[in-house]
């Protein structure tokens, strides 16, 4: 579990506040949910055969022995809230996103952390395959806008409750033909949940189920109608995706559409943003029986991606440095002055020597600096001296804040 510090902290205001403008365009509301529910709730969402039920959750028991689990995704959660707070009857459609920490017991690496932070965004209400296009178009959008272009757009359609059972059996008779090469996992879950194995990163899984069958030739033909539909929209709005037919997604309550936004920027974490339709999830939570679909993004990742063109704090707009116990109290006042009307103003409140007050507006990067000492408060006037252009002027410093409010808005 990571502290995100300042100096990385820039990075990350940006990536939610990218979000926040991009999905806010596309019509969503943000939902806050707390970090612990019910253990019950993932159980019967995410499902009990997959890896974030059975080995990677934050379970624990609260003094009234409710169990409680740090929630390991943001789906489940807002699907709980919308239930309990019948969004439905306000809204036949509802559009929702979310950010915050997640928690999964998992074994940290780079890019693979125990608490983890998701942006995420869901639609509740729409069947139709357009929704899917516009889910996939703005989480294309929010890509561009903070510029990370290197990642691949994957989708797959997993089918829905008619036709993924003649696919699991497909699979699992193509499983059984080659079990000595799975690894133990997957010996052990091939029959209770075939399709994770199409996703096991074990590198002997990978290839020996190279030539498993796929689940695009087991769709039913509404299933096929849908997905084909889906593709028809993302050409249309011209958004660049590829088709694969493996990925099956780690969470059970996925239907037809599924995909990743994947990149071979991050060793083994491949996947930057990971989401999907579930149908039939808010039924079987015991809500009304509505379509959903949704994406999460891995915060961590992007910031990753990021890398090196991480996003700077503001520098100050000016620094006050001053001499004497009177000109630090004139500093002061004008430095709050400022602040008050949105300029960044420092002064350094050691009493140290001009010197080593000039060195901390250097370590600042302060754009302008001014000091202060008897003979200005004496005249009135001061040199306004500018950093990056080391050059002067003559400012009076009854006009500092307005002339400040002006260099700045110009900056
Ligand atoms: P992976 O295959 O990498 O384990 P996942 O399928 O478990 O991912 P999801 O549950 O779909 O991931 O979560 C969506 C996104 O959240 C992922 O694409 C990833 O960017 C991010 N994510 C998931 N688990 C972690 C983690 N432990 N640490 C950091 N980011 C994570
Ligand atoms: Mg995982």
């Amino acid at each position: 579990m990571n502290d995100i510090l300042p100096g990385d902290v820039e990075t990350w205001q940006f990536l939610e506040q990218k979000a926040r403008e991009v999905f806010g365009t596309y019509g969503f509301s943000e939902i806050r949910t707390p970090v612990v529910e019910k253990t019950e709730l993932f159980c019967r969402s995410i499902g009990e055969t997959t890896d974030i039920v059975e080995k990677e959750m934050y379970t624990f028991g609260d003094k009234s022995n409710n169990s409680l689990t740090l929630r390991p995704e943001g789906t489940a959660p807002v699907m709980r809230a919308f239930i309990q707070n019948r969004l439905h009857a306000l809204d036949p459609v509802n559009k929702l996103y979310y950010m915050g920490p997640m928690f999964r017991y998992e074994r940290p690496q780079k890019g693979r952390y125990r608490q983890f932070h998701q942006i995420g965004a869901e639609v509740i209400g729409v069947e139709n395959p357009m929704i899917d296009a516009q889910v996939l178009a703005m989480l294309h959008h929010y890509f561009c806008a903070i510029g990370i272009e290197t990642v691949e757009l994957q989708v797959n359609s997993l089918g829905c409750p008619d036709c993924r059972p003649g696919y699991r059996e497909a699979l699992i008779t193509f499983l059984e033909s080659r079990l000595d090469a799975l690894c133990g996992d997957c010996q052990r879950r091939y029959l209770t949940n075939p399709l994770r194995v199409l996703d096991c990163k074990v590198p002997g899984c990978k290839e020996s189920t190279q030539g498993a069958p796929s689940v695009l030739e087991h769709l039913c033909g509404g299933c096929e109608e849908h997905f084909s539909d889906v593709k028809k929209h993302l050409g249309a709005l011209q958004i660049p995706f590829v088709i694969n037919a493996r990925m099956v997604r780690g969470l059970d309550y996925y239907v037809r559409t599924t995909f990743e936004m994947v990149t071979d920027k991050l060793g083994a974490q491949s996947a930057v943003a990971a989401g999907g339709r579930y149908d039939g999830l808010i039924e079987s939570l015991d809500g009304p029986a509505l379509p959903g679909i949704g994406f999460a993004i891995g915060v961590e990742r992007l910031a990753l991606m990021k890398g090196d063109e991480r996003v700077q704090a503001p520098r100050p707009d000016l620094f006050l440095a001053a001499m004497g116990d009177e000109a630090a109290e004139k500093a002061f006042v004008l430095m709050s002055q400022m602040q008050r009307v949105g300029i960044r103003a420092e002064m350094d409140y050691q009493g140290r020597s001009l010197k080593a007050q000039m060195r901390r507006a250097n370590k600042l990067a302060a754009r302008y600096t001014l000091i202060l000492g008897e003979q200005e408060l004496v005249s009135g006037e001061a040199e306004l001296k500018d950093m990056d252009q080391s050059s002067q002027q003559k400012i009076r410093l009854d006009e500092l804040i307005a002339r400040m409010g002006v260099l700045r808005a110009s900056a």
